[in-house]
């Protein structure tokens, strides 16, 4: 069977599935989504604090992504020093996973209601090329082989993107992240009312611990950079475990563990445009490589990536990447300040964040 559509958006993560939701609401595209799991979203809930500033706010609303908590506060613990920062700059709260009130979720239903294809379970097994643009790609589906042939491909599959190997994208990798979280539920409701990020270099070298809590759920993830701890495997956990002995031990007997989540973020440059196919999110290695958002952009990316689209012009999309590019800067080399043991680097952090 052949299927011909304008738009095939490989990947149902927040990139590919915001970019198939502005195509549908800001033009007339017919948009396929193919995704390689049993649904959109893990199985494994967990939940992500993301920054969002007017700009990403106001795309979160044209989306009607609305998270279940913002704070304009987070509390930061450094090893002799602790601050409450305010910003301008919100932290917003979002579900992540396949379940209902997820961003996942959301966003799937959204892009059902509204006509377009999401094909689950799917397996790539050819990619043809013409002319530097993907002609058609061969699936798998249903037991099945299905050939689809798209005017544009946007390429939303995670940060271990196999469209972005296949197509051989030059990149330059500058972080790289391993993250482990747990889930708990409390008795009371918002137990942790602001997010906390928690430096010790022992226990997250080249990271932080980051600290949340949405209703009855708190969740806890440890975050470190991926070359400092890359020939110890199973040490994660049981850092987070004794993290968790330390801080919140007498807390812990009123939380109920619901599960554990992992996985590795990386940021890095690459161009973002080859031919038909428009790199996004995680693929794109969109990660801030400070503190490793990666919703926020993965869901900018997807819009202006189906903006550029939907508007003929792909270069609105090519300068959103080159100002996150910019931005990101700055960060790198603070990243490696982090990187460095020693209280004197965690300070260039400090005043970097105060001007926040
Ligand atoms: C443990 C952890 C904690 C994190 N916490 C935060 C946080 O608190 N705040 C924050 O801002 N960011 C956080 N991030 C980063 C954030 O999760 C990512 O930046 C974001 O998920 C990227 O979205 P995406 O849609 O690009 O990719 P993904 O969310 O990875 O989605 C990619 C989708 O593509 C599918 N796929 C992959 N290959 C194929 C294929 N060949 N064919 C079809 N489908 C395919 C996958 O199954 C998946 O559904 C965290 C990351 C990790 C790992």
């Amino acid at each position: 069977m052949t299927i011909e559509c304008d738009v095939l958006v490989v990947g149902g993560g927040p990139a590919g599935l915001s970019a198939a939701l502005t195509l549908v609401k800001k033009g007339d595209s017919s948009v396929i989504v193919l995704e390689k799991k049993n649904s959109c979203g893990s199985t494994r809930p967990r939940y992500d604090i993301t920054e969002a500033d007017k700009e990403t706010k106001r795309i979160f609303e044209t989306l009607g992504l609305n998270p279940l908590k913002r704070t304009r506060t987070s509390e930061w613990f450094f090893p002799d020093k602790e601050f409450m920062m305010e910003s301008e700059v919100e932290d917003f709260y979002f579900l992540r996973g396949n379940k209902t009130g997820s961003i996942e979720n959301f966003l799937t239903r959204n892009l059902e209601a509204s006509g377009v294809k999401i094909l689950s379970k799917v397996e790539i097994k050819r990619i043809k090329m013409m002319d530097k643009k993907i002609e058609k790609i061969q699936v798998s589906y249903n037991g099945t082989n299905t050939e689809i042939k798209p005017s544009f491909v946007v390429a939303s599959d995670g940060t271990f993107s196999l469209l972005r190997e296949k197509l051989n994208v030059k990149k330059k990798i500058l972080a790289r992240f391993k993250g482990v979280g747990i889930l708990m539920e409390a008795k009371g409701e918002n137990a942790i009312p602001n997010s906390r990020v928690y430096f010790d270099s022992n226990i997250a070298p080249g990271g932080y611990i980051y600290v949340g809590s949405v209703k009855r759920d708190v969740f806890f993830c440890l975050v470190v950079d991926y070359d400092l701890i890359k020939e110890k495997k199973n040490r994660l956990v049981s850092n987070l475990e004794l993290f968790l002995d330390c801080e919140y031990k007498k807390l812990l007997d009123r939380w109920k563990f619901k599960n554990y989540f992992g996985g590795v973020g990386i940021s890095g440059t690459l161009e973002v445009i080859h031919g038909n196919i428009v790199l996004t999110g995680g693929a794109a290695l969109l990660h801030d490589p400070l503190l490793g958002y990666g919703l926020n952009y993965a869901i900018q990316s997807g819009y202006y990536a189906g903006l550029g689209i939907c508007n003929g012009d792909l270069g609105i999309y090519d300068n959103f990447v080159k100002q996150i590019s910019e931005d990101f800067k700055e960060k790198y080399f603070l990243r490696d300040a982090l990187k460095k043991k020693g209280n004197g680097s965690l300070d260039i952090l400090v005043e970097y964040l105060k001007q926040q």
